[in-house]
């Protein structure tokens, strides 16, 4: 179990499950590049969050539920948690109202659907915060996107949550070890954020070019032992 001053933050999850390189330039080396999309990003998440809780008969909304698992040793914000009316006994109960309420978390991103799965790993790690702090099931949930307005609902299943579980386990691998992995240039780059302070293409260059030149110094050193200096 890990302790209140452990905890990470699930939107790092997003992070490391696009790149490791870049989730430690955000979190080990403070760096973070704020273009058009990501200002438009927060805008969204503070409006979702300022909306206010809402009743509706068999529903009840909460915005920007603090969340935190000391499994996981994660903490962060729900944009959105419906609690709904259910039948079932491992929903929660709800203080004052009668029956079981099955949490329901939305999370909002302003773009669109991601072939890979960033968003999903993070909206996970939010159930499981949930389950764990009500000590009930939290079966599925739904991201909302800005640009197709949609919502796609998303099944934890067991896949999903050993994926987030892994990634958890990791972030808190990396912060132990405490520094940044080399840039290795892949398609992903040139989606990121970081590639201008990142420099995969040059820096990798570089490294490659060294060990290059490292391995062929050793490999004179060698034979120059075993051949000796006049051969
Ligand atoms: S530029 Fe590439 S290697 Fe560097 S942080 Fe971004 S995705 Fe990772």
């Amino acid at each position: 179990m890990y302790t209140e001053d452990d905890l990470q933050p699930i939107s790092a999850l997003q992070h490391l499950a696009f790149c490791e390189r870049q989730w430690a330039l955000i979190y080990l080396e403070g760096l973070w590049a704020e273009n058009r999309l990501t200002v438009e990003g927060r805008h969204l998440h503070e409006h979702v969050h300022d909306a206010g809780n809402e009743a509706r008969e068999d529903v009840r909304v909460t915005r920007g539920l603090h969340v935190r698992s000391f499994r996981l040793g994660l903490s962060g914000i729900a944009d959105v948690v419906e609690f709904r009316r259910c039948a079932r006994d491992d929903g929660t109960a709800l203080a004052g109202l009668p029956g079981r309420w099955m949490p329901f978390p939305v999370e909002y991103k302003r773009g669109r659907p991601k072939r890979d799965r960033c968003d999903e790993v993070q909206l996970c790690a939010q159930a499981l915060c949930i389950e764990e702090m009500l000590g009930c099931s939290v079966p599925e949930g739904a991201m909302f996107y800005g640009a197709t307005r949609r919502r796609l609902a998303v099944a934890f299943s067991a896949g999903l949550r050993a994926h987030t579980e892994a990634l958890a386990a990791r972030v808190h691998e990396l912060v132990r070890e405490g520094r940044s992995p080399p840039p290795v240039y892949t398609k992903a780059c040139d989606n990121c954020s970081l590639v201008e302070q990142c420099l995969p293409k040059a820096l990798g260059a570089e490294r490659r070019s060294a060990r290059i030149y490292l391995s062929r110094a050793i490999a004179a050193m060698v034979r120059e032992r075993q051949e000796g200096p006049d051969a």
